[in-house]
């Protein structure tokens, strides 16, 4: 199904690094571009974040003629088109936005051959006079983003996509590329029957999004949990929090705010205007929280949203999948958060027992849910249990969900479950939660005693464990049908619990449901910190830069750079416009536009820590030379002459800034300074280095004085980058916990 593999086009390649700064192809990327650069057509599956624009744009640079890329998000086309620009590629576009004047131009570009891409809504593209118009016109390729729209099946139907049969018609020599991230085979098959890709090439990738770290958790007080995930995990991130109702929207935003975190709410309720602000605002700021109904989200194309949470159950696991998917499209860490407990599992029970609709669509509600709740229950990898919720497999537990970081016990419920089960029996299969607990727990309550519960045989068998293990039980014999919600939240034992009640089936549960999190030390690994402690100065410094240029162009501030380029930056500490221009993410034009600025604000932010005598002689006037043979190769010379000088920029990388925060010195411990010294012996031998290339001196100094008891706190150490810790981070909090206890 997958195109073979074969090498890149060296043309791409050199399109690839001069216009965007990237070094390579991601996955099938290379072979799309290919594919399509050649001539041909292609329908492309790949998750949000997967790289799905550079298909497209890529080919439309090669190919002669401007790329029309149909897309139904007329919101995002602007910032799309923006940060085409930014990179120097003509694009611009066509929809109900601009004025006759903006069209009558836009068209003019387009006849003239002065555009590579073109962004056109499709009720525009439909219209006979703009089809027309690309008979007359030179044009590349045909790009349909979002090409799920074409399907009634899906949620996203677009009456306008069901009619661009009429691309195949009129253009049928002219390459098409369907891209989407919705993946199931009746959405595929229609796109295929619309778009006219039989026999086409389908380039499907994984759906996983290793940078996401899956997390949930019981909930106890979800809006304390939830500040103290976003203080302790992402203090001035963006993030987006999906509750249920407006109410509890307008609540957490409203209590966030009191607790000092920037947040706004946004749900149908509130006037276009006001949806509108709160979406600029997001795109527009660095760290703001949306707390959102579903309503948010749909074509929010800001790549660093660095956690998604949800306070309620999504509606299924294909929307968690799209709603957790909106973190993390830069590829950087990021986490997808969320609590739920018993209560929720009950509401949506009930609510689909109560549900009017007909009998199949309730038998395929059904089945989602228990695929959701199976999901939030896991007691294996949880991006296991995701993905092949999608049929995919995964090979081994991913590493980074809250299973895969602390697995939690299992053990033998039966006999919990059998009293649970009898409890709800003996009261009449029609009493609530609590009232079951109540029973169980043996409590002499109002109503036990009126409806004479007291007197039976369960009262207070439970009198073992807490009430909290209860709710965790019932939660969980809610989740997997053992009990079924009714009317009034009222649960009754269902024909499932019959053989665990005949002792014919014993059941295996997750003992710790109610664990928030996992351990401190393996949940704070290094990867989980986007940037390090020691580095953290300076991208921050780089952020209010970006920040203020974007204001003044009126662009968000990721059209300028990326999150993942300015950490970069802020990591190699580049000293001329040449090594900054090997950073991922900084093409020839940015380079251009940019690359003195943000040197000037490298020197700034390493004055303090950097002797300029560290510096490699001549840098700042290779720099100068570099900015004009830079807008040299734009206008198509060759590339730039490198210095064959190394950088000096690396050394700094490995040893960073302590950050500001670094507590005054101290005496070194001398039992962790001896257990240090025996672990990097230890390592020295493993590894076959010497024990200084292990770790110098300075940094054996500095661990015994900061004796730091999680692999977190390792960042800004100085020698100790993130290479250092992912390799040696564990061993050295082990040796420096073992030497304290000893
Ligand atoms: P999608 O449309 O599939 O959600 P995008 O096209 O927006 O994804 O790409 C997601 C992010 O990944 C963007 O910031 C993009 O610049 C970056 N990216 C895509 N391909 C590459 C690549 N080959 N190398 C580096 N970064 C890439
Ligand atoms: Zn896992």
């Amino acid at each position: 199904m997958t195109a073979a593999p074969t090498t890149t086009d060296p043309q791409a390649l050199d399109i690839l690094k001069r216009v965007w700064g990237y070094d390579a192809f991601r996955g099938v990327q290379a072979d799309i571009v290919r594919t399509v650069a050649a001539g041909g057509h292609a329908l492309v599956l790949m998750p949000t974040g997967g790289g799905k624009s550079l298909c497209y744009q890529v080919p439309s640079l090669l190919r002669p003629g401007v790329g029309i890329v149909v897309s139904p998000l007329i919101a995002l086309m602007k910032d799309q088109v923006d940060t085409l620009r930014q990179l120097g590629v003509r694009a611009a576009f066509l929809n109900s936005t601009l004025s006759l004047d903006g069209v009558r131009e836009v068209e003019a570009a387009l006849l003239a051959g002065e555009l590579d891409l073109l962004y056109v809504a499709p009720e525009r593209l439909l219209l006979p006079r703009t089809l027309d118009l690309l008979e007359r016109a030179p044009v590349a390729l045909f790009a349909v983003d979002e090409a799920h729209c074409v399907s009634q099946w899906g949620h996203d139907f677009r009456p306008e996509y069901g009619q661009l049969g009429v691309l195949p018609e009129r253009f049928p020599h002219i390459p098409r590329l369907a891209l989407t991230a919705t993946a199931d085979d009746r959405t595929r098959a229609d796109i295929v029957r619309v778009l006219g890709l039989a026999g086409a090439p389908q380039f499907i990738s994984s759906f996983d999004r290793p940078n996401i770290q899956y997390r949930v958790a019981a909930k106890e007080g979800p809006k304390s949990q939830l500040l103290d995930f976003i203080r302790r995990e992402h203090p001035g991130d963006a993030g987006i929090v999906y509750c249920l109702s407006r109410k509890s929207v307008e609540e957490t935003a409203k209590w966030l705010l009191a607790q000092g975190v920037d947040a706004v709410a946004y749900h149908a309720g509130l006037s276009p205007r006001e949806r509108n602000a709160a979406q600029e605002r997001f795109l527009n700021e660095e760290g703001l929280v949306v707390v959102a109904t579903v309503a948010f989200g749909m074509g929010i194309d800001k790549p660093n949203v660095r956690f998604v949470a949800h306070l309620d159950l999504p509606k299924s696991l294909e929307g968690y999948y799209q709603e957790t998917g909106r973190a993390g499209r830069d590829g950087l860490p990021s986490t997808a958060w969320m609590v739920y407990g018993l209560a929720d599992v009950v509401n949506v029970r009930r609510m689909l027992a109560q549900s009017a609709a007909p009998e199949d669509v309730r038998r395929v509600e059904a089945a989602k849910l228990d695929a959701l709740l199976t999901y939030c229950e896991a007691a294996t990898c949880r991006r296991g249990v995701l993905l092949s919720y999608f049929g995919e497999t995964l090979p081994h537990p991913c590493g980074n969900c809250d299973v895969c970081l602390a697995p939690p016990r299992v053990r033998d419920a039966t006999r919990e479950a059998q009293m649970a089960l009898s409890a709800a029996i003996r009261t009449g299969n029609r009493f609530g939660a609590a009232h079951l607990t109540d029973v169980l727990l043996g409590r002499d309550t109002e109503k036990v005693r009126a409806m004479g519960h007291h007197t039976l045989p369960t009262f207070g068998v439970g009198k073992a464990h807490d009430e909290k293990m209860w709710r965790g039980l019932l939660r969980q014999l809610v989740s997997l049908g053992y009990l079924a919600a009714g009317e009034h939240h009222g649960l009754s034992a269902t024909a499932k619990a019959r053989p665990l009640l005949r002792g014919e089936e014993t059941l295996h549960l997750r003992e710790d449901t109610l664990a928030p999190r996992p351990p401190r030390d393996r949940a704070a690994r290094p990867g989980r910190a986007p940037v390090d402690a020691g580095d953290r100065p300076l991208f921050e410094a780089l952020r209010a830069w970006r920040l203020s240029r974007a204001r003044e162009q009126g662009v968000p501030p990721y059209v300028i750079f990326t999150d993942a380029t300015l950490k970069t930056i802020a990591e190699l500490r580049p000293g001329s416009l040449h090594t900054l221009g090997t950073v991922s993410g900084v093409g020839q034009r940015k380079l251009a536009e940019y690359g003195e600025e943000v040197l000037g604000v490298v020197r700034g932010q390493s004055g303090g820590g950097r002797p300029a005598s560290s510096r490699q002689p001549g840098e700042a006037e290779r720099g100068a030379a570099g900015n004009a043979a830079v807008l040299g190769v734009l206008r198509g010379s060759s590339q730039p002459s490198a210095p064959s000088a190394p950088s000096s920029a690396r050394p700094a990388a490995l040893f960073p800034q302590p950050p500001d925060d670094t507590p005054p010195s101290s005496p070194p411990h001398p039992a962790v300074a001896e257990a240090l010294r025996e672990l990097r012996r230890e390592l020295a031998r493993e590894t076959g280095h010497s024990a200084f290339v292990v770790f110098p001196n300075a940094t054996l100094d500095a661990l015994a004085v900061r004796q730091p008891r999680t692999v977190a706190e390792l960042a800004g150490v100085p020698g100790l980058g993130p290479k250092r810790i992912e390799a040696y981070g564990e061993r050295i909090v082990d040796a420096v916990l073992t030497a304290l206890d000893g």
